[in-house]
């Protein structure tokens, strides 16, 4: 009987590479926080990415298998601690990603209009942690007391916003700030997320990069996009496509540098159309702070270079931007569940081929994988080929005899009928989708998401 705590893509790939092998029999057990499964396919890719988010489907096929339960709105740490936990499961796999966002450490971060891409990014999702429930919501007009009603007056009162890293997050942040309402209106995104960006007036959105355009981590196909949006011109300075030596060390070894920097000089090189918004993007720049009284109203740059040690530095030239919003989007960081063991210089929890290390041996019965295992890297296929490698090392020590099998899910359920919990299962995420589907048809839309947990709550409960 394994536990995997996190119903992400990693956790249910994890669930997958278990119930696709038949030489031990295995129940697993995926469990969440949250009321509904998914993780970051739900809450994190875009909502403008289809294809993306329709891995959902594949995500729920396992966990509907023989052998595989969802157990959601199940708080372990805290509703459970995981010693007891481990008391009446097998084995534990850690899947429960990288909750948490990294900052700049530069003056004004903190400032009214200045956020983490994740928050940004929870809030367009319709996460329920950013959006509280209606009644807790301040009236209309009232100092915005929760996120979802930060990122709602934000978004009314950005007409230029600056976007810090040139990763994936940040393509998907600008093209959301950049898009009309109408051109997001065939998402899924939450009444009350559309409702704010109807009111949206951004024109230009300014992207940083504190290195070249060699060193990006975009996506080719996700960097293309940004050329493809209607009455959006995108803005690139000939001059940054002048290749140091070490940039074209990079072109020349990384393909994707490559197709990314021809995509780069094709747009330096296209004239403007005169649109109505316009994308920047800036390289060799970085923030140094973020300027404003009681919000942001601009941020202050500095041209950078990479010095001999091969560290970024500043030049000492400077700039300004006005903006009234900035997002930091310069990646994910894990945090520790309580118990579990965690490493915070690198912000995950220490393994070897996903064997948990605790005080410094092997854990017998702990595993961890995704974010929380290799950090907040790859696309959501990565997290495949890395649970699979868990399950492995853990099959392995299911064969050599280092796990004995000897709990049955009867323990957990018994647990935490005992703490008083009653989970989510399938049937319950089935009424949400149902009732999502139908919010969304009845605006002529293909779903709505239910942001709030109450709403979530409601339409998992079992009327027949
Ligand atoms: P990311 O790819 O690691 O990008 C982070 C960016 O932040 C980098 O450009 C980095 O620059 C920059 N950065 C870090 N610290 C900085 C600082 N102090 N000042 C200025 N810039 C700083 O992270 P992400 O965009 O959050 O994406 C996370 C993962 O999700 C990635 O693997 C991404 O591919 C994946 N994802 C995929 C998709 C998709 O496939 N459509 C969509 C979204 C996310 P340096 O390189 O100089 O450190």
């Amino acid at each position: 009987m394994v536990a995997i705590i996190g119903a992400g893509p990693s956790g249910i790939y994890a669930a997958e590479a278990l119930s696709q092998q038949s030489d031990v029999p295995v129940a697993v057990a995926v469990l969440d926080r949250l009321p509904v499964p998914f993780g970051l396919v739900r809450y994190g890719v875009a909502p403008d990415h289809h294809s993306i988010r329709s891995i959902r489907n594949t995500l729920e096929r396992t966990l509907e298998k023989s052998g595989v339960r969802f157990y959601g709105d199940v708080n372990i740490g805290s509703d459970v601690t995981i010693e007891e936990l481990r008391g009446v499961v097998d084995a534990v796999i850690y899947a429960y990603g990288a909750g948490s966002d990294r900052r700049l450490g530069i003056e004004g971060e903190d400032l009214f209009g200045s956020i983490a891409a994740p928050e940004f990014v929870a809030w367009y999702c319709g996460h329920p942690d950013v959006h509280p429930d209606i009644d807790r919501m301040a009236p209309r007009g009232a100092v915005p007391a929760s996120k979802a009603e930060r990122a709602a007056r934000l978004i009314a009162t950005t007409q230029s916003a600056v976007v810090v890293g040139v990763g994936n997050v940040a393509l998907d942040v600008a093209r959301v700030l950049i898009k009309s309402v109408a051109e997001l209106d065939d998402t899924d995104m939450a009444d009350d997320v559309l409702d704010s960006l109807a009111d949206k007036m951004v024109t230009d959105v300014h992207i940083l990069g504190r290195r070249g355009p060699a060193y990006t981590t975009f996506t080719t196909k996700e960097l293309r996009e940004l050329g493809q949006l209607p009455d959006v011109d995108v803005i690139v300075d000939p001059a940054d496509l002048e290749f140091d030596q070490s940039s074209r060390a990079v072109i020349e070894m990384d393909k994707v540098a490559a197709r990314n920097v021809a995509v780069m000089a094709d747009w330096a090189k296209a004239p403007r159309t005169n649109a109505a918004r316009r994308i920047h993007l800036h390289f060799w720049t970085k923030p140094n702070a973020i300027l404003g009284v009681d919000q942001v109203e601009a941020v202050q740059t500095e041209r950078t270079r990479i010095n001999a040690d091969g560290y970024v530095e500043g030049t000492g030239e400077t700039g300004l931007i006005p903006a009234q919003l900035v997002v930091r989007s310069v990646g994910y960081k894990g945090v520790q569940l309580p118990g579990v063991p965690f490493d915070p210089n690198t912000g995950r929890v220490p393994h070897s081929e996903g064997r948990v290390i605790r005080d410094g041996e092997f854990s017998t019965d702990e595993y961890v994988t995704g974010w929380i295992k290799r950090g907040p890297t790859g696309v959501i296929g990565t997290n495949k080929s890395d649970a699979v490698e868990t399950v492995t090392s853990l099959l392995t020590d299911i064969h050599d005899g280092a796990i004995a099998g000897k709990h049955s899910i009867d323990e957990l359920d018994e647990l935490l009928a005992d703490r008083g919990i009653h989970p989510l299962g399938m049937p319950a995420w089935h009424r949400i989708d149902a009732a999502e589907i139908e919010l969304g048809e009845s605006h002529g839309r293909r779903r709505t998401t239910l942001a709030h947990r109450s709403e979530l709550l409601a339409a998992a409960e079992d009327h027949t």
